[in-house]
């Protein structure tokens, strides 16, 4: 799954691109309407996709953002104005190409859903292979409160504040800490691949509780997973699984990981071993991490 420095990266290689551009067409698969008939939603959420599609064109993208692991497009028509949040699931992936036949990868073809045809004579499209992802255009973030909800972006200066503070309501005390670190409404950004890592620098067991680690110890991994999260930007994001940036590119974090994904612990050379914490396999090195 896509964590902050993969979002970020998508983002990075949308704004020069996309920024100013007119949607004039969009289209959406058969899939998607057929799942919408059906009663469901795959990925497009709240809405129809043909009303979606209608609603598009004739918008022109005044910016894109990151936010937690959302991208939010700014759109505008008129004096009105809409936000597309998308949060690309497992596998999300946006390219710009002027035929479909130009994105690289066969996968990516045969599941591209939604087609946003632009001003430049090339294509946005919006592909999805698990369709975990999800589109929804809202008038304002305020119309889906769960964005509100969000903890504030770990770069920002409030956030270890905030972190420190969540660690400290009972409901979050008793918790496993890796658990509370992939937590949204905790911390921002970081996933399985850069909480296993954070872990991992600081010795800490994964799933240590909370209330057993010291206000210390818990702003000294807060920073670690900014220092994380910052390195895996710089190296544009690591490439696991299906992770694509717009130019159809994937970063090389992943050769820099220690412990996401080690037979071995990197340090004592001991067996790493896995546990399974909110649902995710949670890799550690048993001998290093108390
Ligand atoms: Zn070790």
């Amino acid at each position: 799954m896509p964590e902050l420095p993969e979002v970020e990266g998508v983002v990075k290689s949308l704004q020069p691109i996309i920024t100013g551009r007119k949607i004039v067409a969009v289209t959406t698969s058969d899939i998607l309407k057929k799942s919408h008939d059906d009663g469901k939603e795959a990925i497009v959420k709240a809405m129809h996709p043909n009303l979606l599609a209608e609603l598009l064109v004739g918008m022109t993208i005044a910016r894109i953002e990151r936010r937690s692991k959302y991208i939010y497009f700014y759109l505008h028509t008129e004096g009105e104005q809409y936000i597309l949040v998308n949060h690309l699931g497992m596998s999300g992936a946006w390219f710009h190409v002027a035929a479909l036949e130009q994105i690289p990868e066969a996968k990516f073809r045969k599941h591209a859903h939604v087609f946003l045809q632009l001003d430049d004579h090339h294509f946005l499209i919006y592909s999805d292979i698990r369709r975990f992802g999800e589109l929804r255009l809202l008038k304002k973030i305020a119309d889906y409160p769960p964005l509100l909800q969000l903890a504030p972006e770990p770069f920002e200066e409030e956030a270890k504040a905030f972190f420190l503070g969540v660690c400290q309501q009972p409901k979050y005390a008793k918790k496993a800490i890796k658990e509370v670190i992939m937590d949204s409404h905790a911390i921002c950004g970081a996933g399985n691949i850069y909480a296993t890592e954070a872990l991992f620098a600081m010795k800490i067991h994964p799933g240590r509780k909370v209330s057993n680690l010291t206000e210390e110890q818990l702003a000294q991994l807060f920073d670690k997973i900014v220092d994380v999260l910052d390195e895996s930007i710089a190296f544009g994001g690591s490439s696991i699984s299906d992770y694509r940036n717009i130019n159809g590119e994937s970063g090389s974090m992943q050769n820099r990981l220690k412990m996401y994904g080690m037979k071995k612990c990197p340090m004592c050379h001991t067996n790493s071993q896995q546990i399974l914490i909110a649902n995710r396999n949670s890799y550690f090195c048993p001998n290093c991490q108390k």
